[in-house]
């Protein structure tokens, strides 16, 4: 991550690039903004600045050794914890960060920005508590005590330290004692959660919201839309980048309606039609289609919490609310189940990067099927 990807925030910028030109790094901070004010990808750069062997223009160089690697998240110096559930076969005493990195990986490359739910829904959290246990802690203490292996610094970045609870106290004596160039970063939510012993060690670094036109203008960069429609969105998120993002990007393609015509097609089952449907899908983009089956997935997971509970406090839009009710006549819990587990599989199959029209002319099938199955 570069400095100059993250919009605006220049003061802060400022004052980390001279804390490293000057030589003067902290040995422990502690990057305190709410969700979506952009202090994961401020430490992102910020360590990409450390590393860099050859920084220009008040930024990491991006072509160095060391930047080759950091900004694709891989510095074998640069080591991340963060909360994380367990995984596969293994105990979740056993489990750490290190299991989830290259999910890690992936979602810091499309949305740095992300807010914990992203996280967990990205990992397949379904209801499992995330932290960050003893496990990870002695393996954070053992790997900062270890010699660095390509640069003379060696960084953690703890995103969410407020997953921490009590274990937190194990890494005290490292952030009082830390070994020779050895940062920590902290990178946090909520001050309030933090264990006090914590805080009080650590130099506060805060990353205030993003200004209206900060937003604004990323937005218009980002999705070519036009200004005044992008202010509108900025307007909407109160500071949150991730917000706005997710609504600029709602509003630009209308994926309720896509749904809704799928459901239609499928349940007629006419080839050509479904042809039709495939061809409008398969000529959007990769990410798109993507965003398509994501959103498919949370109108679906909402549904059923929906039906389960018959509580109105879902996160649907009023619209969606509608279609949600009318629909209720024709798919029951079941069907929901089936139809989210295929638009799970779905995903990954685009992921895999299977045939897309094939893929989804039997599904589109199988989901006929069912709507019309009694
Ligand atoms: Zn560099």
């Amino acid at each position: 991550m570069f400095f100059k990807e993250i919009a605006g925030k220049e003061s802060v910028k400022k004052s980390l690039i001279k804390a490293v030109d000057n030589g003067r790094i902290p040995h422990a901070q502690l990057f305190l903004g709410k969700e979506g004010f952009g202090a994961l990808p401020m430490a992102l750069a910020y360590a990409s600045y450390i590393q860099c062997q050859e920084r220009v223009d008040a930024d990491s160089c991006g072509v160095c050794s060391n930047c080759i690697k950091s900004h694709k998240f891989i510095h074998p110096d640069i080591h991340f914890s963060f909360p994380v559930v367990k995984s596969g076969d293994k105990k979740r005493s056993d489990t750490t960060s290190d299991d989830f990195l290259p999910k890690w990986r992936e979602i810091l490359k499309t949305n740095p920005d992300m807010n914990t739910s992203d996280w967990l829904q990205h990992i397949d959290a379904d209801n499992n508590l995330p932290n960050i246990n003893v496990k990870e802690c002695n393996d954070i203490m053992h790997k900062l005590n270890m010699m660095s292996f390509e640069s003379d610094n060696k960084i953690l970045i703890m995103w969410l330290p407020e997953y921490l609870l009590n274990e937190g106290n194990r890494l005290l004596k490292l952030i009082e004692e830390p070994t020779d160039n050895t940062f920590i970063i902290l990178v946090a939510e909520n001050q309030d959660m933090i264990l006090q012993t914590i805080l009080s060690r650590c130099q506060l670094v805060k990353i205030p919201a993003y200004e209206n036109y900060e937003i604004s203008n990323f937005l218009v960069k980002k999705y070519g839309i036009h200004q005044d429609q992008a202010l509108q969105f900025a307007n909407l998120a109160d500071g949150n980048i991730n917000a706005a993002m997710n609504i600029a990007k709602n509003e630009a393609t209308d994926y309720s309606e896509m749904l809704i015509s799928w459901l239609r097609v499928a349940y007629k089952s006419d080839a050509v039609e479904i042809n039709e449907w495939i061809k409008g899908i398969s000529e959007m983009d990769k990410d798109e289609q993507k965003n398509f089956f994501e959103y498919g997935l949370h109108f679906f997971r909402q549904y059923l919490f929906r039906m389960m509970t018959k509580s109105e406090n879902v996160q649907l839009t009023s619209k969606e609310m509608d279609v949600a009710a009318k629909m209720e006549k024709i798919i029951n819990t079941s069907k929901a189940e089936v139809i989210i587990k295929l638009i799970n599989d779905s995903i990954e199959n685009i992921n895999r990067n299977i045939n897309l029209r094939i893929m989804l002319f039997s599904d589109t099938l199988t989901i006929g099927q069912e709507l019309r199955n009694n």
